[in-house]
């Protein structure tokens, strides 16, 4: 069926224009009227980059993966979701009879659709059709803004859980982006007394200084040990995200953990990074990974829903859909004390 929606023609060009997208609603299905979508670091990447590793925009592709709506068609066989219910999608959609799947962790399945991972289309259009097994009711103090940030939240939750964060722990988090924030409020919500968070970016350390007990410290001027050192009692942290994705965070990141601390790398470095081993085996670190998320949406919302995960100052600029490729345009670029870009598609 032709739509409406934001295309990445190519490396460079957007357009808001009719595409055919497909309609059809399976019986374990849920069709969705879109409310908010926000943009993500990925999508403006594919924009002015066209490719992300092994990821290339070959033919047109819908933008947009981060979500919220509301259901305007169950398929016969939906239960607990029915024509009104407020939602939002978890867009990444493994084959569930894969091994990954079986085994729990659906999100390394290597046959994943991901919305807006070419050649997998988006959401940044007015409606969509989605599993239901991946669609989550939105509790009702929850706005549509705000379910569209469960989606990078998720990642921050997911890092968390890695994390395996036990109460009073301190967490360092370096990178005070989207996901940097997000991590922090992760990690608070999951039991850490406090969290330093380190940046180059003043206004975005003064932001994140706001969200809750979180120390910033400014790289650019502030000795990040010392920082450290002073939030815990000398020891290190028991817990360092490293959100930044930036190369420089590598040489001394276990400087700043505690004994059998844990490290969870979530920024994603462009080439390859030198770890300093014997640095990490001294304190017996232990290294985790995460790409993306699993089985925590439901979690992020209840969080959301209880009061302990605000993410509303995260919410900084908002376009209209008509307005798409001005709000793609002001995320290319945008100005420090901006977070997150959403857009309103209806
Ligand atoms: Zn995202």
């Amino acid at each position: 069926m032709n739509s409406r929606a934001l295309v990445l023609e190519r490396k460079g060009v957007l357009s808001l224009r009719d595409i055919d997208l497909p309609s059809d609603l399976g019986p374990a299905d849920v069709r969705i009227a879109i409310r908010q979508v926000g943009v993500c670091g990925s999508d403006v990447h594919y924009y002015q980059h066209g490719a992300i590793g092994p990821f290339v925009v070959r033919a047109p592709m819908v933008l947009g993966h981060e979500a919220s709506g509301v259901v305007v068609e169950a398929g016969r066989d939906v239960r607990g979701l029915k024509p009104g219910d407020r939602v939002c999608m978890e867009p990444g959609i493994p084959d569930p009879r894969s091994r990954a799947s079986r085994l729990g962790i659906y999100n390394l399945d290597p046959a994943v659709r991901f919305w807006a991972t070419p050649p997998v289309h988006g959401c940044l259009t007015p409606s969509v059709v989605h599993p239901a097994d991946f669609t989550f009711k939105i509790p009702d103090n929850v706005s549509f803004a705000e379910a569209a940030m469960v989606e990078p939240l998720a990642v921050g939750m997911h890092a968390a859980t890695r994390a395996a964060i036990r109460p009073g722990d301190v967490a360092l988090v370096i990178g005070a982006g989207a996901i940097g924030m997000v991590t922090a409020l992760s990690a608070l919500a999951a039991g850490c007394s406090r969290v330093v968070i380190s940046d180059v970016q003043p206004l975005k350390l003064a932001l994140a200084a706001r969200l809750g007990p979180i120390a910033p410290v400014d790289l650019s001027r502030d000795d990040l040990g010392r920082a450290v050192r002073d939030a815990t009692d000398g020891r290190g942290a028991d817990v360092i995200f490293e959100a930044s994705g930036s190369e420089r965070a590598y040489p001394c990141l276990f400087d700043h953990l505690c004994p059998a601390g844990r490290v969870v790398l979530i920024g994603m470095p462009g080439r390859p990074v030198a770890i300093d081993v014997v640095a990490a085996q001294v304190k017996e670190a232990r290294i985790d990974t995460i790409f993306r998320y699993a089985h925590v949406f439901d979690r992020a919302l209840a969080l959301m829903g209880s009061g302990k995960i605000d993410v509303k100052p995260l919410i900084t600029d908002t376009y209209a859909f008509a307005d798409g490729i001005r709000a793609f345009d002001y995320a290319c670029s945008m100005r420090p004390e901006s977070v997150k870009v959403q857009i309103s598609v209806s």
